[in-house]
């Protein structure tokens, strides 16, 4: 049985393809202005990138911020079921899941049967999400996908106090031109999310093993800051950011 999950988040789109039991495949878009025409897009692509016809696809499940943008799909659901059902499907026995896109986190604690007992989530504020990473590392003129290995060089971490992402912009500029390194900027910024989230975890009790997904989990240096934070190892998949989608595929398969 082939299934699709559709996870149309603020920042971007994913999808993953599931034949039974098998991943066949998962694409990440930017999302743009319009959810709709991004979910209409990214399931047409992906279908043609796998060489499928849309009556081969027995269920399709939507969830993330415009899950109801798009009028194909069977089911619309949350994202805190879905994403349980994606941390089930690639590393069953995950007790604790902190998700950062672009703009919420959210802390997921599981019980030992893999069911959800409890979740906290900050959809409220920039600071302690992805947003948060943009913004500095446009200020700071670094590529996302270099942040974590640059903040993972610091010698000296910069210290954020700012908790607000608007005064915390002002505190890097005025960090840079004070000439301080970039690396030891970027670090005090991944800090300053790791403190962030790891209080919203602690709301729901940390208990190992824990993983993170998410966009925001591709950066190493904030995994690692987490780490520090909350005092435990943390297990990241090549398919954190596509975590969503892939438990939307394996909730359609129930349906
Ligand atoms: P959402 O589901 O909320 O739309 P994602 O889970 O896709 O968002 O996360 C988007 C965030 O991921 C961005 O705001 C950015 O901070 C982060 N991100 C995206 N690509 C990378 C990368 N290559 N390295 C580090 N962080 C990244």
């Amino acid at each position: 049985m082939i299934t699709i999950g559709l996870d149309i988040g603020s920042t971007t789109t994913k999808a993953a393809v599931l034949n039974g039991h098998t991943l066949m495949g998962v694409k990440v878009r930017p999302t743009g202005y319009n959810a709709g025409m991004a979910g209409s897009r990214i399931f047409k692509e992906i279908l043609e990138e796998l060489d499928l016809e849309n009556n081969q696809i027995k269920r399709i499940i939507t969830t993330g911020y415009g899950r109801n943008s798009v009028d194909f799909a069977d089911k619309a659901m949350s994202e805190i079921m879905c994403h349980g059902a994606g941390v089930n499907f690639t590393c069953p026995g995950i007790r604790t899941l902190v998700d950062i896109g672009g703009q919420d986190s959210k802390a997921i604690a599981m019980d030992e049967g893999g069911k959800v007992r409890d979740f906290a989530m900050n959809d409220k504020c920039a600071a302690g999400t992805g947003r948060f990473l943009e913004v500095m590392t446009r200020v700071l003129e670094v590529d996302l996908s270099a942040l974590g290995r640059m903040s993972l060089n610091a010698k000296n971490p910069c210290r954020i106090s700012s908790t607000c992402t608007v005064f915390a912009e002002s505190e890097v500029i005025s960090l840079i031109s004070k000439g301080e390194n970039r690396s030891n900027i970027l670090a005090g910024v991944n800090d300053a999310i790791a403190t962030r989230v790891s209080a919203l975890s602690k709301r729901v009790g940390v208990t190992e093993p824990v993983m993170m997904t998410g966009g925001v989990a591709m950066n190493a240096g904030l995994v690692k800051a987490m780490e520090v934070r909350l005092g435990v190892s943390i297990r990241v998949f090549d398919t954190a950011q596509v975590n969503g989608a892939i438990g939307a595929a394996v909730l359609a398969r129930g349906l």
